[in-house]
């Protein structure tokens, strides 16, 4: 069975089906890019695979290493393994970077008492060098969690969380919305450093560009809830040549 496995996933928000059936699988080793219109339901997915408490699962199934998560709180679903780097991060006042960092660190430890001392110069270390990776200056280690960063730190900002706390599956949500040029390439080229047996993501995007550095095994196109094609990297070529039309006509959608 694969790392990731959603079936026939069906998620309300206010009482209106958002996702109507979603089938995917995902394994550590492997990258998945989808994609989709505004509007289609991927950030939803992606907000429901965290266990956001407004996303109501109406229909289907989760399950991660075997386990059904749908019924994990959100804490228990990181400490699994999961990591959502969210479209729109929100701003803690009150709570710097570090700490932050360090409690969910804290909250996935079987014996979080012991975690001191070296444990926690070794975590200010780790988190130093993501900051490095992503540049960002080491001072936002101790800023209050995105609060006032500009919409590029804050992307890195979530990346810099990443690498920090290397979890199994990460899932991605528009990363790349509101970076430029060249901190896209850093922040895919750091995601890209962690591919490998023990690591795997879902990469929610528009756009190519994140994608030639992250060079996804498999891309998914998302239209009105569901999955409606998935292919190799060529399908992204194609959607960012001919846009979606011709998939909405192919489905009949359109
Ligand atoms: P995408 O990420 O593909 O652009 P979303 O999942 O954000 O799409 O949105 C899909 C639909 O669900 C939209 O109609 C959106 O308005 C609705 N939706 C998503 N999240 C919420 C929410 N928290 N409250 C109300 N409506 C939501
Ligand atoms: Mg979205």
């Amino acid at each position: 069975m694969a790392d990731l496995v959603i079936r026939d996933l069906r998620v309300a928000v206010d009482d209106r089906e958002i996702l109507k059936g979603v089938n995917l699988e995902v394994n550590r080793g492997e990258f998945h890019a989808v994609m989709g219109p505004n509007g289609s339901g991927k950030s939803t997915l992606a907000m429901t695979l965290m266990g956001h408490p407004k996303y109501e699962v109406v229909g289907g199934e989760v399950l991660f290493k075997g386990e059904n998560i749908l019924e994990m709180s959100p804490d228990e679903r990181a400490k699994l393994g999961l990591f959502l780097a969210f479209q729109y991060p929100m701003e803690i006042e009150g709570v710097a970077l570090a700490q932050f960092l360090w409690s969910a660190i804290k909250a996935r430890s079987d014996n979080p008492d012991a975690l001191k001392g070296k444990a926690l110069l070794d975590f200010r270390k780790d988190l130093e060098k993501a900051l490095e990776v992503v540049k960002l200056p080491p001072e936002f280690a101790d800023r209050y969690l995105n609060v006032n960063f500009s919409g590029g730190e804050k992307k890195r900002t979530e990346i810099a969380q990443l690498l920090t706390l290397r979890p199994e599956i990460a899932i991605l949500d528009e990363t790349d919305s509101g970076l430029d040029i060249d901190s896209v390439r850093i922040v895919a080229e750091a995601v890209k450093s962690l591919k490998g047996p023990d690591f795997g993501a879902l990469i929610i995007t528009h756009y190519q560009r994140i994608l030639n550095y992250l060079e996804p095994d498999y891309v998914h196109v998302m239209v009105d809830g569901r999955i409606v094609k998935s292919g190799g990297p060529e399908l992204a070529h194609m959607l960012e040549e001919k846009g979606y039309d011709w998939i909405l006509q192919e489905v009949g959608v359109a």
